[in-house]
């Protein structure tokens, strides 16, 4: 079985941590790492900071990648609700990186700051409002990626979380992923280009998750290209409930033009090999979807060779709303209203799945 992030949830009763020895944690405090990137994401009910940090290693001197993990160096302390996250890591990020730029306007965070480094630290600290938020560390890891020149990369983020406490229940959180942006088209058929109609799509998705009290964060809003793995890291970083990636379909291309229009319908794609694997969310969506749109409904697609399917280790899904190619299917899909149902399909069988879910939970 493949190594899998394990959520490491630390609460900051303890005032000082230290990050969880593992075996190989010998290794680890010899390996130079990096924080490569930090990442920060604003919910309605949450504020996210996730310092990315990386070593990379020869695929030799590895005996056994899939067994690996590499756990960074860190402390946190804190004191009158200022963290501060000390990772013994070299900084590549830019000299300029002005943090608290990052966090634009939240209810919880009043300060986010990297400071100037010694060279072999990075400290990163962020005040927030006890009144207002909680705040928790983990730690998530990022599918290894072996690189051409044999090399494995490693990244595992060290995330703080600062959830809102007057919230009770905490809200469901929802990543929502409309595929392609900038120069990856996605399909194009009838004039359409699909990285466009996923985008309204979702961003109308979005609009009726939040209506309802859902917690969204979506991997683009503009005609942006996030890379997969970018897209996959906010769901296990969020620790999202469900990953949605929102997709149209299309026939190969070197099929003839005649038998390309042929095909029309919805379908949805999971991974049966995942941590969580989402066979019921797919078919709820594949169903919701079909009955809505009265659309043809292809058989669900196990599809565990997916980048964003198996790089997320909470339950994820592709739909693929309708197909493009087919001149009725192209029609609808250029209609706001339609994609506007589209929406809302997707909605309730989303929000059916977790109905489901919290049923069966009260039942064992
Ligand atoms: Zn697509």
């Amino acid at each position: 079985m493949p190594v899998f992030a394990s959520y490491v949830t630390l609460f900051i009763a303890i005032l000082f941590l230290v990050s969880p020895v593992s075996a190989a944690a010998d290794l680890a405090e010899t390996l130079p790492a990096s924080v490569v990137a930090v990442k920060t994401f604003q919910l309605e009910h949450k504020d996210v900071v996730a310092v990315a940090v990386e070593t990379q290693l020869p695929a030799a001197s590895v005996s056994d990648p899939l067994a690996y993990t590499f756990e960074p160096q860190y402390h946190i302390t804190e004191r009158n609700s200022i963290l501060t996250l000390t990772v013994a890591a070299q900084s590549t990020l830019p000299a300029d990186t002005n943090a608290a730029a990052l966090i634009k306007f939240s209810p919880r965070l009043t300060r986010l700051a990297t400071m100037p480094d010694n060279k072999n630290d990075f400290i990163l600290t962020a005040a927030y409002s006890s009144r207002n938020a909680t705040a928790a560390v983990t730690t998530v890891k990022r599918k290894r990626v072996i690189q051409p020149d044999d090399t494995i990369i490693f990244r595992t983020y060290l995330v703080l979380t600062f959830s809102d406490t007057l919230t009770t229940p905490p809200p469901k959180t929802i990543v929502l992923d409309p595929g392609h942006g900038g120069t990856a088209l996605g399909a194009t058929s009838n004039y359409l280009l699909e990285k466009e109609l996923n985008l309204d799509i979702t961003l109308l998705s979005r609009d009726i998750f939040r209506q309802h009290g859902y917690d969204v964060y979506m991997t683009r809003t503009d005609d942006s290209n996030p890379s997969l793995l970018d897209r996959a890291d906010a769901a296990n970083i969020l620790q999202a409930d469900a990953f949605l990636a929102i997709h149209n379909n299309s026939m190969p291309t070197d099929m003839p033009d005649a038998a390309r229009k042929l095909y029309r319908g919805t379908t949805a794609l999971y991974n049966s090999s995942a941590l969580k694997p989402a066979k019921e969310l797919a078919t709820l969506l594949a169903n919701e979807l079909a009955g809505t749109l009265h659309l043809h409904q292809y058989p669900l697609q196990d599809r565990p060779g997916l980048v964003v399917l198996n790089s997320s280790w909470v339950p994820a899904v592709i739909v693929e709303v309708a197909m493009m190619p087919h001149p009725q299917d192209a029609k609808l899909l250029s209609q706001r209203v339609y994609r506007q149902q589209a929406a809302q399909a997707i909605f309730q069988a989303t929000d059916k799945y977790f109905s489901l879910t919290a049923l069966a939970t009260r039942r064992n």
